[in-house]
């Protein structure tokens, strides 16, 4: 599957690469090409939230005993928080080494502001920041509990609150008794058994969908010639977002003492699905069908683990907060550099990367929140999103991979500390086909 997955990036790219240079290409690929992409992007969030709701429930009514939720709960969100602090740590520590701010050109920052300052996007960015600040320091619990549960989950972004809901719905399922929850249980079973069916049809069509991203992506991608202006920033990124991966392959060693090549290999088509889309929400449905069928861990963990770290765990993005940040006052603002400042870039990165949502760019809103809390001048913001805004895309592409990664490698820890870790037991989309051919 990863193979296949590979082949049609690479092919998207080179498709993307020559209708970039002829005439019309970019309208070409974008009314013909580009639909089939956001097609299955669709289909995997389509699948997001019956996934969550039914898994969860499968997960929570197998528990023989609910503090063993209580232990697991307590454990992942512990790891979580530590491995996004050593995330941003990694992330100051190789933007101060290196200092990509420094290499950039005065003539750079003109052209950068002239381009992409009053840019739509960037303005955007900056007006969603302003409302979300305006919150209250606990509107965020109050915006975990829904009012109704249909409407959250009639809505993608609100899976906190569909994971609230779903929790909140399995816990009374255990507490009513194993006679009367049978029915209920057997529904909820089914629903889980079907819609990773629905995942394994969908991953049938994921070669040509990344063949349709990716050649989206080169024919909207800026000027080389500015892309390149930034490679030291964005190198900066990548090196660190690479050290991250180390990090957690020590981690599967270590603790879930499997093989780190296995492990990824393994892991490898949610992790280019991460890549093609952007967006950890999107892939959530196959990294849940990777890490359960194919590395072993147990339900009653990856399907609290996984979606809880979907929204909640972006370790790739609040590294690439840390290193944005200091990039921005290398260049506009190297006075505010100080140590304190920093200190507050760990703390306000950890909460953004928690309040980020999982689709493509809102690590950027966030680093908006970031960049005010330590004071950075309100007038050189746009200027400072215009700095690394034409990057933005291939970056996010990259640290998605690494939220992915990261919530994989937790799940697989947790599943391994409470005894959860065993053999994958494979399924495929025609194992029952004969059956109703
Ligand atoms: N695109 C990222 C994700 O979905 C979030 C971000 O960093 O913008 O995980």
């Amino acid at each position: 599957m990863h193979w296949q997955i590979l082949i049609g990036m690479l092919l998207g790219i080179i498709f993307g690469l020559l209708m970039a240079s002829v005439e019309n290409g970019k309208d070409i690929v974008q009314d013909w090409v580009d639909p089939f992409g956001k097609i299955f992007v669709n289909l995997l969030k389509l699948i997001a939230v019956p996934l969550i709701v039914a898994s969860l429930i499968k997960g929570i009514s197998d528990l023989k005993d609910i503090s063993k939720f209580r232990n697991m709960g307590l454990r992942t969100v512990v790891i979580y928080v530590t491995t996004t602090v050593f995330a941003i740590t990694i992330g100051l520590a190789t933007v101060n080494i290196a200092k990509p701010g420094a290499d950039v050109s005065q003539a750079t920052v003109e052209k950068l502001k002239s381009e992409y300052s009053a840019n739509k996007s960037v303005q955007d960015k900056i007006k969603n920041a302003t409302s979300q600040k305006e919150k209250g320091p606990l509107q965020f619990v109050v915006d975990m509990v829904p009012d109704n549960a249909l409407k959250a989950m009639s809505n993608n972004k609100m899976m906190l609150q569909v994971i609230v809901f779903t929790i909140f719905l399995g816990i009374s399922l255990l507490l009513i008794g194993e006679k009367q929850a049978q029915p209920l249980k057997n529904f909820f079973d089914s629903l889980n058994e079907v819609v990773l069916k629905m995942v394994d049809l969908i991953m049938l069509f994921a070669p040509f969908a990344v063949f349709a991203l990716l050649a989206t992506v080169v024919v909207t991608a800026d000027d080389p010639e500015i892309l390149w202006a930034l490679s030291k920033y964005a190198g900066v990124v990548v090196f660190g977002l690479f050290l991250m991966i180390i990090f957690y392959m020590i981690f599967v060693v270590l603790y879930a003492k499997k093989n780190p090549i296995w492990f990824l290999s393994k892991l490898s088509p949610a992790q280019l699905l991460a890549f093609s889309t952007s967006s950890s929400a999107a892939t959530l449905p196959v990294t849940m069908e990777r890490v359960e069928e194919h590395i072993g861990v147990d339900k009653e963990v990856s399907s609290f683990v996984l979606p809880v770290g979907a929204t909640i765990n972006m370790d790739g993005t609040s590294l690439y907060q840390a290193v944005a940040a200091v990039f921005i006052m290398q260049v506009l603002w190297p006075e505010g550099l100080t140590f304190s400042n920093q200190l507050t870039i760990v703390l306000t990165a950890l909460m953004a990367s928690i309040g980020s949502a999982a689709v493509p760019g809102a690590g950027m809103v966030m680093l908006v929140i970031v960049l005010d809390t330590i004071g950075f001048p309100p007038d050189l913001l746009p200027i400072g999103l215009a700095l690394i805004f034409a990057i933005d895309r291939p970056l996010d592409m990259c640290r998605t991979v690494i939220n992915v990664t990261g919530d994989a490698t937790v799940s697989t820890v947790v599943a391994k500390s409470l005894g959860k870790l065993g053999t994958p037991k494979r399924k495929d989309w025609d194992d029952h086909y004969d059956e109703v051919k």
